[in-house]
């Protein structure tokens, strides 16, 4: 069994000593604990060590886990981090306060239509592909910038674009990662110039093998599964 607290602790420890070190990191960087595979008793014994933030990438499993964690009293927040059908956007918007994945204007608009119905506003993360093995996220320039333009002409009122989410590529070359979180620090620039009214803010980078490397460039809130919870059978 993981010792969650300890992991716990140990992780801040070590992101403190990373955002220190980085010319990059200038805001306080947060720590998404991502449970995809363990069991509800593992959120709370996290939620009872003073997490609150927590991340899936699996909506079934999320919205069973996390409606009984909500059942027993505690008021865990719920970032989704894994690739959404546009069939699970309804459970998303209700279990989630945000969608690090959204990679797809036809998500948004299943997104946009699902929290008017329950009057909910949700924050988004546009994923960006940088590199990494699989296909997840925004490929090209250009269709970021389509889906960006349509939040920023009001199309979509109940989601807030606050941040730009990526996988660097599983590899031992960390130049190759370098570049990944890289590409993504760069581009909120380029997007807080071409569409103010945005104001991205979060760049969701860095997971368990490499969240001291994206602490180092920029990154506001790392997703840490494995070296809390322990690996996943
Ligand atoms: C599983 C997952 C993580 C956490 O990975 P670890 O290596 O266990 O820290 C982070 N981000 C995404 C998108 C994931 O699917």
């Amino acid at each position: 069994m993981a010792d969650i607290k300890s992991n716990l602790s140990e992780i801040y420890k070590k992101i403190e000593e990373a955002q220190k070190k980085s010319k990059k990191a200038l805001a306080p960087v947060k720590l998404v604990a991502v449970s995809k595979f363990h069991p509800a008793e593992s959120v709370i014994e996290a939620i009872k060590a003073g997490q609150n933030l927590f991340g899936e990438n699996r909506i079934q499993e999320a919205a069973q886990k996390f409606d009984f964690v909500r059942s027993q009293g505690y008021t865990p927040e719920l970032h989704i981090i894994g690739s959404l059908q546009r069939n699970k956007a309804k459970d998303a918007v209700r279990i989630a306060s945000c969608i690090e994945s959204v990679d797809r204007i036809e998500l948004m608009e299943e997104l946009e239509k699902q929290c008017a119905k329950i009057s909910k506003s949700i924050e988004i993360y546009f994923e960006i592909h940088t590199g990494e093995d699989s296909k997840a996220g925004f490929l090209t320039e250009e269709a970021l910038f389509a889906a960006a333009e349509r939040c920023a002409a009001g199309d979509f009122p109940h989601l807030i674009p606050a941040g730009l989410m990526t996988m660097a590529p599983a590899t031992d070359d960390e130049s190759q990662i370098r570049r990944s979180f890289s590409t993504l620090y760069n581009l909120r620039a380029t997007m807080n110039e071409k569409y103010p009214s945005l104001k991205i803010k979060e760049l969701s980078m860095g997971m368990s093998g490499d969240f001291e490397i994206a602490i180092d460039e920029g990154s506001t809130a790392v997703r840490i599964g494995t070296a809390i919870f322990g690996s996943r059978a």
